[in-house]
């Protein structure tokens, strides 16, 4: 789906400055960031610890045969599906749990019950209709228990059922006889129908056009809830804001409508000379040989009888898709269609579609989508894994963007970067969640997220980076991306603020890889990282904690840290230069810097040295710096007098507050205390020493006959440092004594 706040600039206006005020103290806990113990298990049989599929991992299918007919005066959707439901769990299944989504659309569900006054995207926008599903009929047949059954005989007769018991959007079925696990089977004939909103949640409807309505038909048949390890059957409702968790299978459809109608739908089709004319047909053979955009169906075509093949009233189109889990299709009188050829990394190829309305036909449009689609679809599949479908179709309508298997739904009105975007976003979505199959509902940033991050390497990339974005400022992003408001990313979206979901399930979790990416692994270490979970979980059901271990196994970092800064907590950034002194007051023999993390969040420091000749120079540290420490102090190789020494020069660390990254001579000066009052001589009991304090160039230093001078640093209230030798030494609030303590060993020493 695509994210609700577009337009990203604007956000950054509204929420401007958010605190952001330096804070004094450092708020770090280091064990909370790094502490051992972040998985709350150790793996399973059906998770690896290493992030992959567990050696006795198991997964239940679902195949559908629906037919399907369409009642283009009364928007009604009328339907019959078989679905094949295979068992592979290690239980028995007595009862079975399906997802009849349409009934978000009745005035009496939950969903609608929790709309906002203010308003929603989730729902029917206050369309007065009489929407959801009416069920006519649903009956089991249960295995045949014979030995030597072929295929027709494997099922015995079918029985209704009477019982079954609908929930809101859930339906559940009890079963006679339970079905056995490991392999056991059950069909479940179901026929239904109901009237399609015209604005069904942002993600199905009907948009009026002037030559006739397009159906965009999604979330249109009852589906089987997902079984699995983690929670048994999952039966959360369907609110709006929480997308799907779906079995994979295949699909065979068979989609009955007006006869002037083009239907596209996910997979193949498997009968154009039924439904094409001759002409059309050549014309599709034409556009599978070529890069180029071939026109199937001109904008001067539409309402003309010869564009349609006219024996009947009616046709019907059958279609199949394989590995897949869901299916969603589109039919109008309205459509242009065109296409063009898919190369795929195999040498396999798909097509490319778009079908659009005369009102989106111009060339900073609908007409250059395919070109779009066709070029996602490819970048893609060359880096990260081969598109797996047939065809690829790009349907205009009244939704803002919505994916599905092969198909997906965009706003007619979008133009240029904009239709690309979207389209390259809709498109992303056959990766995530359609090849990696994670469970929508619960974790949204694990596909939308997922899919912002590869749609920045994609829109980079597209005609020689004709939408490419300049890079953001990530300081000042940082008042968006961890804005105190915000739940953390890891809440489930019907768990969230509705107005967060854009921040926390598109643009945080894309920023966060992009993060890893660039700033913690280095891109090709994280590609491949990245490249492997996808190969891990193609086609299966993948929990946080396997994307979490999988990165950590296959890069060999640990990054509890990341994962608990970003993802589970909304944690804050903020790394600050603490000082900076010279190696016994004399830039020649280097300077000392002590840096600071102040908020929660660890990440690695790169550093920039500008010196007073107006050379520069960076230094890095690795994020181990924080692992104990909240200060970290180090010996830089100048020659010279700094003129500046800056943390993070490029802004490409979300650090919430800047004011603290810089340092110069003057904020030197500035930030340094009146040290008059500790000048003097001090004696102790304990060692016959007298230290003598003298300031120069604003600095403390202790002098002692016969010794180097130690040039210490201001650590504030009283205390002073000399990193070198990790000395410390504490003033009492007089300053008539102060405690020295050596490697863990302290003196007392008293003003002369
Ligand atoms: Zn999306």
């Amino acid at each position: 789906m695509i994210k609700i706040l577009e337009n990203l600039k604007f956000v950054i206006l509204l929420v401007f400055f958010i605190a952001n005020s330096q804070n004094e103290k450092s708020v770090y806990d280091y064990n909370l960031a790094f502490g051992h113990g972040f998985y709350k298990n150790d793996g399973s049989e059906t998770r690896s610890t290493s992030g992959k599929p567990g050696h006795s991992y198991w997964q239940n299918s679902a195949d559908y045969f629906i037919k399907v007919s369409l009642d283009d005066e009364l928007k009604k959707i009328t339907g019959s599906e078989t679905i094949t439901y295979t068992n592979n769990s290690p239980d028995e299944l007595d009862f079975l749990w399906f997802q009849l989504d349409q009934n978000l659309f009745k005035k009496d569900s939950r969903g609608n019950a929790i709309i906002p006054l203010a308003g929603s995207r989730n729902g029917a926008k206050g369309q007065d209709f009489d929407g959801g599903y009416n069920i006519s009929s649903v009956k089991l047949s249960y295995e045949n228990k014979k030995k030597k059954l072929s295929k027709k005989t494997m099922f015995l007769d079918p029985v209704s059922v009477t019982g079954y018991q609908i929930y809101d959007t859930r339906m559940k079925v009890n079963l006679d006889k339970p079905i056995r696990p490991r392999g056991g089977k059950i069909k479940i004939e179901i026929d239904w129908s109901f009237i399609s909103p015209d604005y069904g949640s942002d993600r199905m409807g009907v948009l009026e056009t002037k030559n006739g309505r397009i159906f965009n038909l999604a979330q249109w048949y009852p589906r089987m809830c997902v079984y699995d390890d983690i929670l048994g059957w999952n039966t959360l409702p369907y609110l709006g804001a929480g997308e799907f968790y779906l079995e994979y299978g295949t699909f065979d459809i068979h989609i009955n409508v007006p006869s002037d109608h083009i239907v596209v739908c996910s997979g193949g089709l498997l009968n154009p000379e039924e439904v094409y004319t001759k002409n059309q047909i050549q014309l599709l053979e034409k556009a599978a040989k070529s890069d180029e955009t071939v026109i199937i169906r001109g904008a001067d075509e539409i309402n003309d009888p010869y564009s349609r093949p006219s024996e009947n009233d009616r046709l019907t189109w059958k279609f199949k898709i394989k590995n897949s889990r869901d299916v969603a299709w589109s039919s109008s009188s309205s459509f242009i269609l065109d296409a063009a050829r898919i190369n795929l990394p195999s040498g396999k190829k798909s097509i490319a579609m778009s079908v659009y309305p005369v009102e989106s036909n111009s060339m900073d449009s609908w007409a250059r989508s395919t070109e779009y689609t066709k070029a996602s679809i490819e970048h893609y599949s060359n880096k990260w894994t081969e598109y797996p479908y047939p065809a690829a179709i790009n349907v205009a309508g009244n939704q803002g963007g919505m994916e599905y298997p092969g198909i997906v739904f965009c706003d007619w009105q979008r133009k240029n970067e904009s239709l690309w975007g979207v389209t390259d976003h809709e498109f992303g979505h056959i990766w995530f969640p359609m090849i990696v199959g994670s469970n929508e509902r619960l974790h949204a940033w694990m596909d939308e997220g997922f899919n912002t991050f590869i749609n920045e390497l994609s829109t980079d990339e597209f005609n020689d980076g004709e939408y490419k974005e300049p890079k953001r400022n990530m300081h000042r992003f940082s008042s968006y991306l961890l804005r105190e408001k915000a739940e953390p990313i890891a809440t489930p979206p019907d768990n969230m603020k509705e107005i967060n979901l854009g921040l926390l399930a598109y643009y945080k979790p894309s920023e966060g890889l992009i993060l890893l990416r660039e700033q913690v692994l280095g891109e090709k270490r994280f590609d491949e990282a990245f490249k492997e979970y996808i190969k891990r979980w193609s086609y299966k059901h993948p929990t946080p904690d396997d994307f979490y271990r999988t990165i950590e196994n296959v890069t060999g970092e640990e990054l509890n840290w990341f994962w608990r800064g970003w993802f589970i907590n909304n944690w804050k950034l903020d790394q600050a230069i603490t000082r900076v002194k010279y190696v016994n007051g004399d830039p020649s023999q280097g300077s000392i810097v002590t840096i600071e993390n102040m908020q929660q969040m660890p990440m690695p420091v790169i550093i920039e040295f500008t010196t007073e000749s107006g050379s520069k120079s960076r230094h890095k540290l690795p994020v181990e710096i924080w692992k104990r420490n909240k200060k970290w102090t180090f010996k830089y190789d100048s020659d010279e007098p700094l003129k500046r020494v800056k943390i993070d020069p490029d802004f490409v660390l979300p650090d919430v507050n800047s004011s603290n990254n810089t340092w110069n001579p003057e904020i030197g000066a500035a930030n340094a205390e009146n040290l008059s009052a500790y000048v003097g001589e001090y004696s102790s009991s304990m060692i016959p020493v007298v230290i003598k304090m003298v300031v120069e160039n604003n600095e403390l230093v202790a002098v002692v006959d016969g010794q180097p001078n130690l040039y210490l640093t201001n650590d504030g209230d009283g205390k002073f440092l000399f990193e070198e030798a990790d000395l410390e030494i504490q003033f009492n609030e007089e300053k008539s004594s102060f405690e020295m303590s050596v490697s863990g060993q302290i003196f007392e020493f008293k003003r002369k």
